[in-house]
């Protein structure tokens, strides 16, 4: 069973979803038509102190990208900073600020939700094997694993008795290691 916050941030994520989806041929979920479609402009830059942070100027949202990190992170830290924007959490101020962690487990579980709809999952594991998954749906193994965990789905070609072996929802996770206030 879910906790009541999770399902805030899954209800977050299938909203935009429903608004969004009509705009693109998913999966990959594309991460560009939801910022435009929320109005929120996204700028990349190198950078070796934060994976991603939102910021609020004019009433204007930004988002600030560091273009160093690999793709399936890169894309993970823009949904969830996404995360943070849609259920109303403040913005950060500085660089090195830490957010709380239930705040930061709400953002990582709508980023999960939002690159990684069930409604598409759920299909595609019979048809796709996990390393074809991670092409498809162009994100971390890690993400992909966490969510199939969550979920309890098994994607095609994985061996029986490996399933028991992914991550578990809950455990700490270096996926979120690409957001500024995690270490
Ligand atoms: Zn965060």
């Amino acid at each position: 069973m879910l906790g009541k916050a999770e399902k805030i941030e899954k209800s977050a994520a299938a909203g935009l979803l429903d608004s969004t989806l009509p705009f693109m041929n998913a999966p990959p979920v594309n991460l560009g038509k939801i910022c435009d479609w929320l109005g929120v402009e996204v700028y990349t830059m190198p950078c070796e102190s934060f994976g991603a942070m939102f910021s609020l100027r004019d009433g204007k949202k930004f988002l600030m990208v560091n273009e160093r990190l690999q793709q399936g992170r890169f894309r993970f830290s823009i949904a969830h900073e996404l995360g943070h924007i849609l259920l109303n959490h403040e913005p950060i101020r500085h660089i090195y600020e830490e957010r709380e962690r239930a705040i930061e487990a709400q953002a990582d579980a709508f980023a999960a939700e939002l690159l990684l709809p069930e409604r598409f999952l759920r299909g595609d594991c019979a048809k796709y094997t996990v390393a074809e998954l991670i092409r498809r749906y162009k994100v971390s193994r890690q993400s992909l694993e966490l969510q199939l965990s969550s979920l309890r789905l098994i994607p095609k070609g994985t061996p029986s008795g490996a399933a028991s072996r992914l991550p578990q929802r809950g455990r700490p996770s270096p996926m979120t290691g690409g957001v500024l206030q995690h270490k």
